[in-house]
């Protein structure tokens, strides 16, 4: 349950390290009603159906980096089908794991979690850790992916925050219409000052925050009228003024990127048995400088090997 002191508190610093925001300002109670719409409005999403496995909620975090929860939810189904476990993808060759992530976007993230899979079943016994350090050491896992298996899979206590919740926590508790650049020495302990004392209601106050900044306080067009903390919140309360601080940057444009070239490269690699001429490769974009850059990153980060004699394809080892 809610803890009744959470409402009104002050904001608490327990965040190792942390200098976070007016620590005198108070803070309201957000959790109580965020846990009563979310209980009654929280979509059916796979990884908060019970039972979901803590690979699993791995996997999802990852992949919903950067890509939208629709196109998520059936690769997840399809990787889990075919990988149950940690060491199932670990004994698959890369190539097979970065063909699976078709075309989800950023495929690193492939790489990267059959490289936490290779770990977890050689250093932690096919079980995915629960300690944050620990899964921090794990190739790939930044400090929201830890945090959020830590709480969304083993139901621990910590604050989660990512780019829906920065938003909803700027309006709601300090104010301000748009977050600014990402900063976790403030973010977390803003995020902790929100929490809950009970451990499983600090989990369903983590998903509810972010599930408010998905559906309802998105970031161009906020539904206030279907706001369940609407009347507390201070951006609101202030007449929504104009954000005049520094803000988040934008994500670069696709169309003509680099990484738009880099997709159609690997859409070839990815679609071949066999070896890639360079010379099949040029016909997937006309800008032979861009098309090498594109190329010679792809190698470097090692989604594709390979050379002009012996042609490219994806990394099989
Ligand atoms: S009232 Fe509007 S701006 Fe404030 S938290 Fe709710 S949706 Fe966001």
């Amino acid at each position: 349950m809610v803890n009744a002191s959470s409402a009104s508190r002050p904001i608490v610093d327990n965040i190792a390290g942390a200098t976070g925001p007016d620590l005198a300002a108070p803070v309201p109670d957000v959790a109580t009603p965020l846990l009563a719409w979310f209980r009654q409005e929280a979509r059916d999403l796979p990884w908060r159906r019970p039972g979901f496995p803590a690979w699993g909620t791995l996997v999802s975090e990852i992949m919903l980096q950067q890509t939208q929860v629709a196109r998520v939810i059936p690769r997840l189904e399809a990787w889990l089908t075919r990988w149950p476990t940690p060491a199932d993808l670990a004994a698959a060759p890369p190539a097979d794991a970065v063909r699976a992530w078709d075309r989800l976007g950023y495929p690193r993230r492939a790489l990267a979690l059959h490289a936490a899979a290779t770990a977890i079943a050689s250093e932690h016994g096919n079980v995915v850790p629960r300690d944050v350090d620990a899964l921090l050491a794990l190739p790939g896992v930044g400090d929201y992916t830890a945090r959020a298996v830590a709480v969304f899979a083993y139901g621990d206590r910590h604050p989660v925050v990512d780019v829906n919740v920065r938003r909803v926590l700027a309006r709601s508790v300090l104010g301000q219409g748009e977050p600014g650049p990402a900063k976790a020495k403030q973010d977390l302990p803003l995020m902790e000052s929100v929490l809950p004392a009970d451990r499983d209601d600090a989990a369903a106050t983590n998903a509810a925050v972010m599930e408010l900044g998905a559906l309802v306080c998105v970031a161009r067009a906020p539904a206030c009228y279907a706001c369940p903390i609407a009347d507390r919140c201070a951006w609101r309360a202030a007449g929504y003024p104009e954000h005049d601080g520094p803000r988040a940057p934008r994500q670069a444009k696709f169309t003509g990127s680099d990484r738009q070239v880099r997709g159609l490269i690997m859409a070839e690699l990815r679609a071949s048995d066999v070896p890639v001429a360079r010379s099949e490769i040029e016909p997937v974009w006309a800008d032979a400088e861009q098309r090498d850059r594109a190329l010679a990153s792809l190698l470097r980060d090692g989604l594709a090997v390979g050379d002009d004699a012996s042609g490219y394809r994806l990394p099989e080892a």
